[in-house]
């Protein structure tokens, strides 16, 4: 019997996964995944990606068990661990789905290579994103860089075919001999409590990984919250967006059964726009894919270059108190310690937080991009170049620089009644709203009875945004 060999990385479900549904056609199907973080060149996955990652496998290795099937785990190097598993339950065949980041597609076309010079057959598939980077283009036949008329074409051009069923696996589809597996605890991927403070109990007690918790909030998004959407989706206050993105990222759910899922409901005339708003958002992660694909030194390089030569500022202090969620500033706070407890921020706080790195203190972006690429479940490569480079005015269709966010109004204005703050910056739980987005403006009573005293109980703000601006716009002016 034909035995394939099924290699897993950010795919971590049964349902819709071309490669397994392939390999179950073929014959028996050896589902393996391989640990080899030095093989992804400056962006080795970070802290938060792998508590998720431990929690993803676990569950994929108890769906596989229950359909008599088995997770294989094991260590890299990925090319000779692919090449003893072949040996070992006598593959004839491998195959996976296609990555985008820059280290790993150069490392897979590599495997290919000499998978097939060693007489294996190789297939790939695209399942991480909804297009083909290279079909889609401008009428001169160069990569986008401007969102809308890439949206536009992306429209025009693609049908997005129903995703699979789980493919079928049981005593059939097992090889005449299993691999050796490695125990999952033994990869080493969930933190070591030190000094007896587990830091991921708070990213525990908020997700739940695996592909059935993923469905559940798809299902859950789509009945209760999607209808909300467009007026919801900027208020960090609510729960308000799908909170799929770790879902999305560790390839629980794929972009496909998206998709898919949020169109059957524009058919229902109330949900048309709310719809039409949540599948432009998939759309940004498509842009940002097809980014990478197309500019691939973006993780390191401003995409217009000549960011290259902007002057940043090297202040440790200020990127530590920035990290801390310690800058005086409560909804840049509040977000830096959503991110911390939780591995995860509301996309309108990313984007404050993120400005007043780079715009306020003149932070370079490459600091906060490494900062969320350690932080968050969901970092991705793609979204968080682009998220990054948008900020900081250096990317494709960026945010120009001399919008600067103020955020003193961008809290009062997305956390109206301070729910946000007063959940993430419980030192300032007592003032009123009036001054909880700036309480340097409360009067010394109005701070005596909240508790506060600026400087010992919550930080005295560590710039003067109005300052800062005009530093920020000089050393604008300096690259213009
Ligand atoms: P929803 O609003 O429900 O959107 C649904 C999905 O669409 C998301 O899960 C995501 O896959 C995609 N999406 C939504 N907004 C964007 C966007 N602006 N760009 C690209 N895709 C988008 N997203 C990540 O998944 N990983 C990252 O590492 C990441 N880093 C970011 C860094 C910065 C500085 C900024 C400004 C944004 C970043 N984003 C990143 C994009 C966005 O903040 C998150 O995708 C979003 O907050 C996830 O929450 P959600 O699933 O509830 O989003």
């Amino acid at each position: 019997m034909a035995t394939t060999v099924v290699w897993l990385q950010q795919d971590l479900r049964l349902s819709d996964h071309p490669a397994l549904t392939h390999a179950a056609q073929r014959g028996a199907v050896v589902p393996l995944y391989i640990w080899s973080p030095e093989e992804h060149g400056a962006w080795p996955p970070g802290g938060a990606h792998r508590w998720w990652l431990h929690h993803s496998l676990s569950r994929l290795s108890d769906d596989l068990k229950s359909r008599t099937s088995q997770l294989i785990l094991r260590r890299g190097p990925s090319l000779e661990v692919l090449r003893a598993v072949v040996a070992e339950c006598s593959a004839d065949a491998v195959c996976w789905h296609t990555r985008y980041a820059p280290a790993l597609r150069e490392r897979d076309a590599k495997i290919a290579d000499a998978l097939t010079a060693d007489g294996c057959t190789v297939r790939t598939f695209q399942s991480r994103i909804l297009h083909d980077p290279d079909e889609i283009r401008t009428g001169s036949g160069t990569p986008y860089r401007v969102f809308t008329p890439f949206w536009r074409k992306f429209q025009q051009q693609l049908s997005i075919s129903a995703p699979l069923g789980r493919p079928r696996l049981g005593q059939q589809r097992a090889p005449a001999t299993w691999p050796r597996t490695e125990a999952l605890d033994d990869l080493g991927l969930t933190p070591i409590a030190q000094d007896g403070v587990d830091w991921a109990e708070d990213i525990a007690a908020t997700w739940t990984p695996g592909e059935d918790a993923a469905q559940r909030r798809l299902a859950r998004f789509t009945e209760e919250i999607l209808l909300a959407y467009p007026d919801q989706r900027n208020r960090p206050d609510r729960d308000g967006t799908s909170r799929l993105s770790p879902y999305l990222h560790h390839g629980e759910i794929s972009p496909r059964q998206v998709w898919h899922a949020v169109q059957a409901w524009i058919q229902n005339g109330v949900m048309k726009e709310a719809a039409t708003s949540y599948l432009s958002e998939i759309a940004w992660r498509e842009f940002s894919y097809h980014l990478l694909y197309h500019y691939p030194q973006t993780p390191q390089e401003p995409l217009r270059e000549k960011f290259a030569a902007f002057s940043w500022s090297d202040d440790s202090d200020a990127l530590r108190r920035w990290q801390r969620g310690q800058t005086g500033f409560p909804i840049v706070d509040a977000g830096m310690r959503q991110l911390w407890a939780t591995g995860w921020m509301h996309n309108r706080v990313r984007m404050i937080t993120a400005s007043f790195l780079t715009k306020d203190l003149l932070i370079p972006w490459q600091e906060g991009a490494h900062w969320f690429w350690d932080t968050l479940v969901d970092a991705d490569l793609a979204n968080n170049t682009m998220g990054w480079q948008w900020s900081a005015g250096s990317g494709a269709d960026a945010q120009p620089f001399f919008r600067i966010f103020n955020p003193v109004s961008q809290g009062q204005r997305f956390d109206p009644k301070g729910a946000y703050v007063r959940q993430w910056v419980p030192e300032l739980k007592a003032l009123p709203d009036q001054y909880l987005h700036q309480p340097w403006e409360a009067p010394a009573s109005v701070l005596e009875q909240a508790g506060v005293s600026l400087g010992e109980t919550y930080p005295a703000p560590i710039v003067d945004h109005a300052e800062a601006r005009d530093r920020a716009l000089a050393a604008y002016q300096q690259i213009k």
